[in-house]
């Protein structure tokens, strides 16, 4: 079924719709049935087509998920790791666990970041060869169970999902292999401002996006050069996520953080 979040947008694309099919067809029998009958005849054959893409449009954002998807063989043990018992230098503001995200409420219960060991380990280097540079990690989010990514899709409008996995599939993060983050200033320990903000769904929001200031883009830059040389792939559409290179090999969950020893 449609998300609350989606029922403006799906009325609007139905209606724009209809009114398009009804002046069509208004026009096309104008030269040659009467005014009453023709009226009609382009009423009905506008509320059957509208009915057929509200049919189409659901089936479209039902294609998420139920369930997540069955567990894959061959795959490494899940060994999630807890970033600041790694690293305490490492500064968090996980923002799902708080209500400045997209969603606008708080959906985790507790404010805490894992990744799998050994993208856990590769992501604290990153952290101390940016200290060079004057910066350290400041992370939004790391492992994300995927009752919150089929959330995510539910909620998320059909124009804005290639911003969001699709649950059927599963996401980097469910398999604790992508994280989401920026830099933070050491001297002042504030955040560094970016081309775009955290989970911004526009263009601004793409690590090829040339508009941003030439420091905002410096600094882009430099957190992908690190990350990069730490084996991990910057996202094509947002500056802040990166895809650790052997997410394949580690399984999608659905454990809360609670859960993980
Ligand atoms: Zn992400």
């Amino acid at each position: 079924m449609f998300a609350t979040a989606e029922i403006p947008y799906i009325f609007r694309v139905i209606t724009d719709f209809g009114n398009l099919i009804f002046c069509t067809m208004d026009a096309l029998l104008n030269s040659f049935v009467n005014s009453a009958l023709r009226r009609i005849s382009a009423c009905v054959v506008a509320v059957f087509l509208s009915c057929l893409s509200l049919l189409y449009a659901q089936e479209e954002v039902s294609a998420g998920a139920s369930a997540p998807p069955p567990p894959e063989s061959n795959l490494r043990k899940s060994e999630l790791a807890e970033l600041i018992k790694l690293d305490p230098t490492i500064r968090l503001d996980v923002r799902y666990a708080k209500s400045n995200n997209f969603v606008g409420r708080p959906l985790y219960k507790e404010e805490r970041a894992f990744l799998q060991r050994p993208a856990a380990e590769a992501l604290v280097r990153a952290h101390q060869n940016l200290k060079k540079h004057g910066y350290g990690l400041l992370i939004f989010d790391g492992y994300r169970p995927w009752r919150i990514t089929k959330l995510f899709w539910d909620v998320t409008p059909a124009a804005l999902k290639k911003f969001v996995a699709n649950p059927k599939n599963g996401s980097r993060h469910n398999r604790g292999c992508a994280v989401d983050l920026s830099l933070f200033d050491l001297k002042t320990g504030k955040e560094v401002p970016m081309p775009s903000e955290y989970d911004e769904m526009t263009d601004r929001a793409y690590p090829t996006y040339t508009g941003g200031t030439p420091e905002q883009t410096r600094v882009r830059e430099l957190l992908r050069a690190e990350m990069e040389k730490q084996g991990f792939t910057v996202f094509s559409i947002e500056w802040w996520h990166f895809d650790y290179k052997d997410w394949r090999e580690y399984p999608i969950l659905d454990i809360d953080f609670s859960e993980i020893k």
